[in-house]
């Protein structure tokens, strides 16, 4: 039987498979998703923050320069192409934990490279009703959320109506490897590229993924914010309701919250806000996460004709628009892999 020829399969739609999709479509190249539509993935349980300055320190994150100035105009071309609306930029409030902290961050607000990051410091409350800031804090801006299920939606239903969304679990098994393509069931692929997501089952790469489980509460109280809040926990303001995360586990990858998680978030939710609040929903996921932190990209070491496109661990939705351009770059013989980024760095 005559095979479908396309440049590439792409196996997965999460955030990394689908702007792999995206920038392949832009592109005119060829492509077919496949993809598990279940819902215990990465990208649905995700609170989808993007965020330039982060961690315990509160340093610029892992090229945040080179990511951040692109990054919400391609999630607004995203939403345009899908005639979606997913994109929220709001501006994150990071109360001061101290006055060392505060210190801390006169340095920093006025080093330059920090300049268009900070929008504002604050000395004294802002005044939020129950948020404990009483030495002010930090705004911060080029941030925000994305709502990913509605993203994920909006982009399933685009290459369904390109005629390329196929979704079925994909079996490594039924695969033929030849020199310059793959054959699996009626495609004829020059390469297959894996955008699996967290525990992949897949016997071509053996990589040392560090996963990470996580869970998030929704909360109804009386507040109001137009800032994410965040400070031990973080807060997102969603329609009356906040959004609040997130736990860190990487001994027990179930996806089902645990009361223990629960326990952790509100606890640290509690030092943060003093009002009452109403657990109205719960959830945890796992986050493909690595060993070095940095996600695998690039060709198989032995395979040619296999990709991977995974591990963008806790920071999806900044990393994966930017790297799938460069992904496909790399593909179209017009740049090099990044040595950090590169899955061979593994073997
Ligand atoms: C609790 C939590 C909070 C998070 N918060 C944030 C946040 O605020 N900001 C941020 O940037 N990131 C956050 N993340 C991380 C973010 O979710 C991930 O970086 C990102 O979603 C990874 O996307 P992915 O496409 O690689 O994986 P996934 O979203 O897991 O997608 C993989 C896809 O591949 C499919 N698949 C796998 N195997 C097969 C197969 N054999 N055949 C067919 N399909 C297959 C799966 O079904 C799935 O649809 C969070 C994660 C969690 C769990």
């Amino acid at each position: 039987m005559r095979k479908t020829k396309v440049d590439y399969i792409i196996i997965g739609q999460g955030l990394a498979g689908s702007w792999l999709a995206r920038e392949m479509i832009e592109r005119d190249l060829t492509i077919a998703v496949i993809n598990n539509d279940k819902s215990e993935t990465s990208s649905k349980k995700a609170a989808g923050i993007y965020n330039p300055i982060t961690g315990r320190k509160m340093i610029k994150t892992w090229r945040a320069d080179q990511l951040f100035p692109s990054l919400e105009r391609d999630y607004a071309s995203l939403e345009k192409l899908t005639s979606s609306k997913f994109l929220h930029p709001l501006p994150i409030y990071r109360p001061f934990k101290s006055i060392e902290d505060q210190n801390d961050w006169e340095g920093k607000f006025t080093d330059a490279s920090y300049e268009s990051f900070v929008e504002e410091m604050k000395v004294k409350s802002l005044g939020l009703k129950n948020i404990q800031d009483d030495l002010g804090g930090i705004i911060i801006n080029q941030s925000g959320y994305i709502d990913l299920p509605v993203m994920l939606q909006s982009v399933q239903n685009f290459l369904i109506s390109k005629g390329v969304y196929h979704s079925e679990v994909f079996d490594h098994r039924r695969m033929t490897l030849g020199p310059n393509s793959v054959i699996y069931k009626d495609f004829e692929a020059e390469k297959v590229i894996f955008c699996e997501g967290s525990m992949p089952d897949n016997p071509y790469w053996e990589l040392p993924f560090k996963p990470v489980r996580g869970e998030i509460i929704d909360i109804a109280c009386d507040l109001e914010s137009t800032y994410i809040i965040n400070q031990g926990v973080f807060m997102i303001p969603k329609e009356g309701r906040f959004t609040v995360g997130s736990t860190y586990d990487h001994n027990n990858l179930s996806y089902v919250p645990q009361a223990s998680g629960i326990k952790s978030l509100e606890n640290r939710l509690k030092k943060l806000f003093l009002g009452q609040y109403r657990i109205i929903g719960q959830r945890a996921g796992v986050r493909p996460a690595t060993h070095d932190r940095k996600p695998y990209i690039g060709l198989h070491h032995k395979y040619k004709t296999l990709g991977i496109f995974n591990g963008f661990g806790t920071k999806g939705v900044s990393l994966t628009p930017y790297f799938a351009k460069h992904f496909v770059d790399v593909l179209q013989g017009k740049s090099e892999i990044e040595e950090e980024v590169n899955v061979q760095r593994v073997n």
